[in-house]
């Protein structure tokens, strides 16, 4: 039987700001959708949080059992800077400031985010479609939502009427935001702008002269608003109304609120059944921001360089150091916190290391099933890492009290601790253990000591040493090999 049946899962819905019992559209599968990245720069950290969390819950369901759909796309065009109606795209202004097409922009960052995911141990999604590769289907979308009356076209742009569909419906109902305030920013050169209201949004933008991103459409050559590409692909590759939708909490408002409106105007109801939205990241205490420098990369964590780090962290630590917070907290991220997190971390690897050996009595002192009960319990409380991290280190103290003799475990019991373990820590937490790699890289940093020595003493023509240095080496397994780019080595 698939472990879902069993699992009864609750999550938090932002919607109804509640936990609520979950239950998917289509029994024993799940759609979930996730707004990807605008590819025009280096994913940020606080992106990669939202995403790891996203990750995390996408384990989990397969875990469970599940047929898990899951969408996120990369927003290759259409997002203006500020999130607003007007000002460049966030893409074309890189382009134009790089001197490269927007396109090449657009690799480049889509490459550097697979790779970063990648490092950091991320499943892709099951479907990851571009803004761009869906022009077709947002001009379609467009033309529905002119038809429904809640669409209107000045000079060429095509923006969506917040007021007229506030009549039937609640613009708000998200983001808790009243639609008098609800008003998208708007920044006008010569103070009058097209909108009929300060609140609509933009779904078609004509393009200037200087636009490189343009596509023809009924109304103009120009470009799709931010949030329409959202409605279009989940729509599209999830049908009108889905299990989940996720992003981070900046997006409820405008885009999220606006997705909403977009995708009600076509379907007639709801598009999403469980909205979950994560916190931000903070890093020292403040919010990051490249402007203030109070910022780092995913990749300068792997490497330690960047001023805010004592040392470098594996990818496993901070995934392991975002998991001891729940996804709907705020998470400060420093290098105390993650050196914290390093050790728990360690604590969990060397444990498990030891779980495969231990050994086996006719009788267990410790309830297993009990405790494999609590950690699902944990993950079905709405995905509650924390709690589920605590009670894997409860397993921890387990294993110790085995090793010590002050407990014991049956083969049977052995084997449900073991998967239980293995499972929650490698394939739903998506940690890696990467012990036995950093232990590798720290021989590098010796061996490599040993032949700058010996180069040294052959140098100064002390052959005694130097042999010494080589056959001592190779008499624990490490072979030396002198070529004429210097001297690397092997291990047997
Ligand atoms: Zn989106």
């Amino acid at each position: 039987m698939e472990l879902y049946k069993e699992n009864q899962l609750k999550i938090y819905n932002s919607l109804s700001k509640t936990k609520e019992a979950f239950k998917p559209v289509h029994d024993g599968h799940i759609g979930m959708y996730v707004c990807g990245p605008t590819v025009y720069s280096n994913a940020h950290l606080g992106n990669v949080r939202t995403f790891m969390f996203f990750d995390v819950a996408f384990r989990y369901f397969l875990h469970l059992g599940y047929k898990v759909r899951y969408v996120r796309n990369i927003t290759d065009a259409g997002h203006l800077e500020n999130d607003a109606d007007e000002g460049e795209d966030r893409i074309a202004k890189r382009a134009r400031l790089e001197e490269i097409e927007p396109m090449e922009v657009v690799q480049r960052y889509t490459v550097d985010f697979h790779d970063v995911l990648k490092k950091y141990n991320f499943l892709p999604p099951s479907i990851e479609p571009t803004a761009t590769g869906h022009i077709v289907e947002q001009i379609e979308m467009i033309k529905e939502i002119i038809d429904k009356g809640l669409g209107y076209e000045i000079n060429g742009s095509v923006y969506f009427d917040v007021v007229a569909y506030n009549k039937n419906n609640h613009y708000g109902i998200l983001s808790g935001r009243k639609i008098e305030d609800a008003i998208h920013n708007t920044r006008t050169l010569d103070g009058q702008s097209d909108k009929k209201n300060p609140q609509d949004f933009a779904l078609w933008k004509k393009a200037g002269e200087q636009h490189i991103m343009r596509w023809p459409s009924p109304w103009s050559d120009g470009f799709p608003g931010w949030h329409l590409e959202c409605s279009v692909m989940s729509s599209k590759y999830l049908g009108s109304q889905f299990d989940i939708h996720g992003g981070g909490m900046d997006l409820k408002f405008p885009h999220h609120e606006c997705e909403i409106a977009q995708s009600r105007t076509c379907s007639g109801h709801d598009p999403v059944n469980y909205w979950m939205h994560t916190n931000m990241l903070l890093l020292n205490g403040q919010k990051m921001a490249k402007s203030t420098g109070n910022f780092i990369l995913p990749d300068e964590i792997l490497t330690g360089d960047n001023k805010v780090l004592s040392k470098a962290f594996s990818a496993s630590v901070v995934r392991f150091f975002n998991m001891q917070a729940n996804y709907r907290s705020i998470l400060d991220f420093s290098s105390d916190a993650l050196e914290a997190s390093e050790k728990g971390y360690l604590k969990l690897m060397d444990a498990l290391s030891s779980l495969a050996n231990l050994s086996t009595q006719n009788s267990s002192s410790i309830n297993i099933s009990e405790w494999k009960q609590k950690c699902y319990a944990a993950m079905n409380d709405d995905f509650n890492t924390p709690v589920l991290i605590s009670h894997l280190f409860e397993g921890v103290k387990f294993i110790n009290q085995i090793k010590e003799d002050k407990a014991s475990i049956t083969a049977e019991d052995l084997v449900i601790f073991a998967t239980t373990m293995n499972a929650f820590v490698f394939d739903v937490l998506g940690l890696l253990n990467d012990v036995k790699e950093q232990s590798s890289d720290k021989i590098d940093g010796v061996v490599a000591l040993l032949i700058k020595l010996r180069k040294e003493a052959r140098e100064n023509k002390e052959w005694e040493l130097s042999d010494q240095i080589r056959d001592e080496l190779l008499a624990i397994g490490i072979q030396l090999k002198d070529g004429r780019e210097g001297t690397t080595y092997s291990m047997s």
